[in-house]
């Protein structure tokens, strides 16, 4: 499909927000290409690299913690200190701290349609950049952007408010809706680039393979066990 051309009358915050998103997509691959495999490390790689804190350049361990860079539109791993201290700093943002298990999100075949998503796997964000519902779906090369129209969200928040609290650019709702019954949770936006590496690096022929049959439940699998269930009552 063509670009719009900038004498096309286009509004050029439309364009720049475009192209924000072609880069949170593109940086999204390149982080599901860095995600470590679960491979051993190609001759003349580094050996089993420790990660760094983006911002010092500390050691940190596997389960450390990660910031949105808001400007950049980056994800950046993080020391303890150097999340406490930037964490009230305007440019970043801590990702999101709650896994919560949706027992009783409620989706119908209609509405996931209405998304156009064409798998049952999917993630949803809220985006502050480009002031609307981002839903992101992983593929053999990596993630895959669709934007929502407000309509198609705004029916799966009525009927399920628990998503009204789902906060802008550091959480997501993720959706795995390959498996019986679907599983949906809200879960820190740094999973859902652990999803989409995690597929990636497992993904098998044309149609995914060990990438969707064991990859995807092992993760929903141990989402689960540190995920607390929905809040009780409606909020
Ligand atoms: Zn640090
Ligand atoms: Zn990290």
């Amino acid at each position: 499909m063509g670009r719009p051309t900038a004498d096309s009358g286009v509004n050029v915050d439309e364009m720049s927000a475009a192209r924000r998103r072609s880069e949170t997509v593109a940086r999204m691959r390149a982080m599901a290409r860095a995600a470590p495999a679960g491979r051993p490390p190609t001759a003349g790689a580094a050996p089993a690299s420790t990660e760094r804190c983006d911002i010092c350049h500390t050691t940190v361990p596997d389960d450390h913690r990660h910031m949105l860079h808001l400007v950049e539109r980056t994800i950046m791993c993080t020391c303890e200190a150097c999340w406490a201290l930037y964490s009230g700093n305007p440019e970043y943002r801590p990702t999101g701290m709650r896994t919560v298990w949706l027992d009783d999100l409620r989706c119908d075949a209609e509405t996931w349609a209405s998304f156009g998503i064409p798998i049952g796997l999917a993630f949803f964000m809220r985006s502050t950049v480009t002031g609307g519902m981002v839903a992101f779906y992983p593929s053999p090369v990596g993630a895959t952007e669709s934007e929502l129209t407000l309509e198609a969200w705004t029916a799966l928040v009525d009927a399920n408010p628990v998503l009204e609290h789902l906060e802008a650019d550091s959480e997501a709702l993720v959706a795995n809706r390959l498996s019986a019954p679907a599983q949906y949770a809200i879960v820190p936006i740094d999973q859902c680039y652990a999803l989409v590496g995690l597929i990636k690096s497992r993904w098998e022929g044309i149609s995914g393979g060990g990438a969707l049959e064991q990859a995807v439940p092992e993760f929903f699998t141990a989402l689960r066990a540190r995920a607390v269930g929905a809040p009780a009552g409606r909020v």
